[in-house]
């Protein structure tokens, strides 16, 4: 893979990302979906532009950039097509796990890879059964004699996970009762101990979305996040720590769907004939647009105080990163609802934009947990003091 870094500059990310979706990626977006196909090419270039090493300090390689840093290139990105976004969060959460829960061997065993754009991260917590209730995660790792560990159990709903090279996953690890993050390389993926499967999804698709069985898989390099003393018992507090990151990343690509909702708002508003004039000059189409112009410059301006709260490692991140997600992604599926009845038939033909965007929106309100789980976990504190 080619070596990468990241503009360090934001607005020059901003700008390089945006010109390829103009080139790139808003030609050819129909095309990837209907074959759910991402092209390693694609994501080969959102490598080399820096976008999964953004994170990583300047220490180890890497661009040193903040999330609020990240906010514009990933919302561009998102108007090109959400995969994308999605596809390079899971390596940034990977950057937030080790820097900020990992010993210091491990961020040296990893964070140089990620920041040259040579190594790519998986994170899974879900599986069959569980999503939000932790409680219910059933995947252990028994202690391997000369090291590593040996894992039991099923995973779903891996985020690149078919082709990354480590995974960040949730298990329980023996010595605690507890769930730990265990750092699991790659190798023995896709053989008789470790079986591999690829979910079809609605929307969302190029995205890798695998399921996972692990039977005795014996991984003599996995480890756990932040060594046995640290990390053991501790992976449910780390990974959901960085659930703040890919909440803002999920935040944007509502964002970006939301920008896109608009867009084709204005175009059949100004461009699609109605009685005298067009569809804009009528007062339906006018609230519309409004509606949909107040509502952006809303999940705009708490997606960027969630960035700002996320990098600040402030006290308020979890709930804004947590608000941010809920309520842009839900503005994401109603702003395409409400681009749909403009545009009518048009936005129920399988290659119109809007189709796209409203099999992609949804995918906003469940990943970095639903929204329904996410609310209550809002309200908790407030009600519960
Ligand atoms: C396209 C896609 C990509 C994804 N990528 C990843 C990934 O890379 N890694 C990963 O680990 N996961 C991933 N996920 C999984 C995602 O994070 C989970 O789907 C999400 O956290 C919700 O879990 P669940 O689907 O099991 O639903 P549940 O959490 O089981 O929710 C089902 C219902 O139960 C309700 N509920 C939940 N908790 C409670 C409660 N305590 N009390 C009462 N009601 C409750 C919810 O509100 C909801 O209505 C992905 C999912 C999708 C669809």
């Amino acid at each position: 893979m080619a070596l990468a870094h990241a503009p360090a500059d934001p607005s020059t990310l901003h700008d390089a990302v945006a010109a390829f979706v103009d080139d790139t990626v808003l030609p050819q977006v129909a095309t990837w979906d209907a074959q759910d196909e991402l092209p390693a090419a694609v994501l080969q270039r959102l490598v080399a532009l820096g976008l999964t090493g953004a994170l990583v300090p300047a220490g180890y390689g890497g661009a040193g950039l903040g999330v609020a840093d990240l906010v514009p290139a990933w919302r561009a990105l998102s108007q090109g097509w959400i995969s994308l976004t999605g596809a390079v969060n899971p390596t940034g959460l990977a950057v937030a796990l080790l820097v900020r829960h990992g010993t210091e061997a491990q961020r040296e065993r990893w964070l140089p890879g990620i920041a040259r754009g040579e190594l790519l991260a998986s994170f899974s917590i879900t599986e069959p059964q569980a999503g939000s209730d932790l409680g219910r995660l059933e995947t252990t790792a028994r202690r391997r004699q000369g090291g590593g560990l040996i894992l039991d159990g099923d995973k779903r709903w891996v985020a690149g996970g078919v082709s990354s090279d480590v995974i960040f996953l949730m298990a329980e690890v023996e010595g605690s009762q507890k769930p730990s993050c265990v750092i699991l390389p790659a190798a023995g993926r896709g053989s008789a101990s470790w079986t591999l499967e690829e979910i079809d999804k609605l929307g969302y698709r190029g995205v890798e979305s695998a399921a996972y069985r692990f039977t005795a898989h014996a991984a003599p390099g996995a480890e756990v996040l932040g060594g046995d003393e640290d990390g053991l018992g501790a992976g449910a507090r780390q990974m959901l720590d960085v659930l703040d990151v890919g909440r803002v990343n999920v935040a944007c690509r509502a964002l970006g769907i939301v920008d896109r909702a608009l867009a084709c708002a204005l175009d059949e508003s100004t461009g699609r004939a109605i009685g005298d004039g067009v569809l804009g000059d009528h007062t339906h189409a006018q609230l519309r647009v409004g509606e949909l112009v107040a509502r952006r410059a809303a999940v705009a301006a708490l997606v960027d105080q969630a960035a700002a709260a996320v990098d600040a490692r402030a006290g308020t991140a979890r709930e804004l990163s947590t608000a941010a997600k809920v309520v842009a992604s839900d503005t994401a599926v109603w702003a395409v609802d409400r681009a749909a009845r403009l545009a009518a038939s048009r936005s129920f033909a399988a290659g119109d934009e809007l189709a796209r965007l409203r099999r992609d929106a949804p995918q906003t309100q469940i990943g970095e947990g639903a929204n329904d789980a996410l609310l209550m976990a809002l309200a908790k504190p407030h009600l519960d003091p």
